[in-house]
Order: C-alpha cells, then structure tokens, then sequence
C-alpha cells in the first residue's frame, strides 16, 4: 500500500462530465490499495474569470481581497470532485488550504508555503477517506487567505506529498508528460521519459508551465518522486529524477519560451555605485520578480539597465521606477510590452561547447533580433520580439535536432 497525492489540473476537471472521469480514476488506484490524497486546481479558466471580475471594478485589485476571491475557484472543485466519490460509494472528505493549515507568508498572490500540519489529513486517511484539498491558498499567520500564484495547485500537491512523506506525487494534465518543447506550438515535440530536477527547475522558470517552479523546487529540496501524468489517458507520463544518472546527454533538452514577461529600461543612469540596487531593491520591496538584468555602459559618466519583470507587475514596476528614476537622476524610462523569452534548457550544456553560439546563428539566420541576453550553467534566454516567437521556438527544436523525425542520440527520450 502507497500513499499518493495526485494533483490534477484545470482543464482535467474542466466540467463536470471530466470530474466524473477524475473520480472514477480516484476509485480505480483505490481499488489497488492505495491511500489518496487528491489536490485540485480551479476549472479550467475559472481563475481567470475571477480575476477579470476583479479587474472590471479595479485596474490594481487589493490583493488581500484579490486572494479571497481567486482562492473560491478551487473551493468548488473540492466539493464537485468529493461530491462525485461520494455519488459513486467511495468515502471523501473536502478541505480549502485553510482547514489543512496550509500556512504561508503573507505575499498575497504569489505566497510561499511555510507548513502544512498533516494531522487531519492523517486521521481521515486512517480511516478510509479519500482527502480532497483545495490547491493554489493557504493562510497566512493572521489569517488572511494567500495564493500561491498562477499555477500554484502544483506547488500545493508537491508540499502535501513533502509533508505526509507520500511515496510518490502524481500531476495529471492535459499532455502526457513533459515535453522538449511545449506541444500545443511545436507538434513534432517529444515526451521525455525523465527529467533531472535541475532541468525541470530551468524548463519551469523559463516558461514551460507544466510544473510551477516552485513544486519542483520542493521536489528538490524534499527528495518528493514525482511523476507528469496524462489525465485523459493511460501512460508513464515522465519521471522528474533528483540525480543524473551516466546517461549521454544531448546538448539541449528542451525548447521553452514564456511571453509573459515586458522589458524595462532605464537610461542615462548616473555610474557609480549602489545605482543598481536603488533601482532595483523597492522592486524586490514590492515583491516583483526582476527577471533578465542587462547594465551597459555608455560612457559620459552614464549606463542604462534595462531588465524584465511579469506582464502583471508591470504597471507596478514602472511606477516604482519612474519615482526611482526622479530621485537618481537617471535621464529617460523606455518600456516594451510586446517582448517574450526564448530558452534552450540542457544538462547536456555543461559538456558541449558552443550552443549559445550555435543559438544565436540560428536566430540570426531567422533575421530574429536579440534584444536582451542571460546564461545560466544549464540554460541560455534571450529576450526577443514577442510576433518572432514561434517561428523561433521551431528553428531551435528542428536544429538541435529535438523533433519526433531527428534522430536521437539523448537515451532519456522516447
Ligand atoms: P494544468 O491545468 O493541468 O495545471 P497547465 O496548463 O498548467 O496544466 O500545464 C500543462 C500545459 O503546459 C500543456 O497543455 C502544455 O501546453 C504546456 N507546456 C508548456 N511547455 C511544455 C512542455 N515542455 N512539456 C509539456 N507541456 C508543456
Ligand atoms: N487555478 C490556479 C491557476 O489557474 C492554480 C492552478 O491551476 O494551479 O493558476
Ligand atoms: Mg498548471
């Protein structure tokens, strides 16, 4: 007997004909034995919707109140998902984040998990329950209602797992693994049989939202298995593994791309010390996220920096910068919401020279301009017009050869 925390997505409860078919795949690894905790996001574009509503009354929602309302979405998948156990003969009990002590800080909208208190969990699951959790919320230490930000049901499912000391975490989606690109904009991409965690973290934080990066961060830090799984369908899904094993990598895995992020520049910023922390510690103040951090220098006793942050945070950020901007002296604000973020992500870089040369030659022939760029020991990001984005992704995964026709050399893949 196994204790599993599944997770399954928006669109694997997207109605409620689809919430049957959860419950009937619930009861059937119940049937084995198996101890359930099941972790549920919002349907599918219910989130969303919650947040247009929000925006209809205010353009910068109070995020306290932001939090109260997008955490409801997930409270009705709970009880729709037991609701359906319970029609079918099998024992299941509902709980919102807050009723499992799903503690966080207090950073609404994209609060981190602090602690779970698995006793109630436990006790249900002693006694035969099939546990039902809200995913995406947790409280914070007076109370507030959080969210853990957009994706955050993953995050839920992983802690859950950490923290009951789960034998596996299962997240059932809509593709049936993880890919070397996102399948929905390169059709000749291929599932992965595993995934080293470090991969997975980079494949994550560049765009490739299967998993929000911070479960798998979990997944590192607290050794939780975990597995991508198809809902709709049966298959081994992929295996995120913590270690490398001696496998020949390729020198790329994957292919991702995030179109969420805008550029901001500051010009003319005085040169001398600690200008880049005035700029940017009120940003981290305010809980943005800085992404790609480019300084040049310009001469004149000036440098402009330009830098990315969330498409959300934007309005934010400039007005932070704009007052920055006044008090440094810095010249002029220029900003591009239209830009997007290309990434090749493999552990196989670190033994192969010459991708990022190789990367650019690629875009280059693809008369695709890069505007911003950032290397990591596994990854190289570019920021490029958002309108070359696709035709980029394509070029890269047909030349490093990651498509269903290439011939593979990478034993991880399929
Ligand atoms: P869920 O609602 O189940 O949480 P998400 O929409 O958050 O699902 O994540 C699954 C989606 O992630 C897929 O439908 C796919 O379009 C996208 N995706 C992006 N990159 C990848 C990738 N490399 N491999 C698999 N899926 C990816
Ligand atoms: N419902 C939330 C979202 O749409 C959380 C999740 O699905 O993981 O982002
Ligand atoms: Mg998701």
């Amino acid at each position: 007997m196994a204790l599993i925390v599944q997770k399954y997505g928006g669109t694997s409860v997207g109605s409620i004909e689809r919430i049957r078919a959860v419950a009937e795949k619930v009861i059937k690894t119940r049937a084995l034995g198996h101890e359930l905790v099941i972790v549920v996001s919002a349907i599918a574009g219910e989130t969303d919707r919650l947040a247009q509503l929000a925006q209809e009354l205010s353009c910068l929602p109070n995020p306290r109140e932001f939090d109260v309302l997008l955490s409801t979405g997930e409270q009705v998948t709970i009880a729709l998902l037991s609701l359906a156990l319970l029609e079918k003969g099998c024992p299941a009990r509902s709980y919102t984040g807050a009723q499992v002590h799903i503690r966080t800080d207090s950073a609404h909208n994209k609060a981190r998990i602090l602690g779970i208190d698995g006793s109630k969990i436990r006790a249900d699951l002693s006694s035969g329950k099939v546990v039902v959790v809200a995913g995406f919320q947790g409280t914070d230490e007076m109370g507030n209602i959080t969210t853990l930000g957009r994706g955050g049901s993953d995050t839920t499912a992983v802690a859950l797992a950490a923290a009951l000391k789960a034998d596996e975490c299962q997240i059932y989606t809509d593709v049936d693994g993880v890919y070397t690109a996102d399948p929905k904009v390169v059709p000749d991409a291929q599932r992965l049989s595993q995934v080293a965690v470090e991969e997975m973290l980079e494949m994550a934080s560049s765009g490739a939202k299967v998993m929000q990066i911070r479960a798998v961060e979990f997944a590192g830090k607290y050794n939780v298995p975990v597995r991508v799984l198809p809902t709709f369908q049966e298959g081994p899904g992929t295996l995120i593994v913590a270690h490398e094993d001696n496998m020949q990598h390729p020198p790329v895995s994957g292919v991702t791309f995030n179109r969420d992020e805008a550029k901001l520049m500051i010009q003319g910023v005085p040169d001398k010390p600690g200008m880049a922390a005035h700029i940017l510690s009120p940003l981290s103040e305010a809980h943005i996220e800085v992404d790609m951090i480019v300084q040049t220098v310009t001469g004149e006793g000036t440098s402009d920096l330009a830098f990315t942050v969330h498409k959300r945070d934007f309005k934010q950020a400039l007005s932070i910068v704009e007052q920055v901007a006044q008090k440094i002296g810095a010249k002029r604000i220029t900003h591009d919401k239209k830009v997007a973020k290309l990434s090749l992500v493999g552990v196989g870089m670190r033994s192969h020279a010459g991708v990022a040369s190789q990367m650019f030659q690629i875009l280059g022939k693809e008369e695709i301009n890069i505007q911003l760029i950032s290397t990591s020991e596994i990854k190289i990001s570019v920021i490029i017009d958002e309108q070359c984005l696709e035709r980029g992704v394509r070029a890269l995964h047909d030349a490093f050869q990651l498509g269903a026709g290439a011939q593979k050399t990478a034993a991880s893949c399929l």
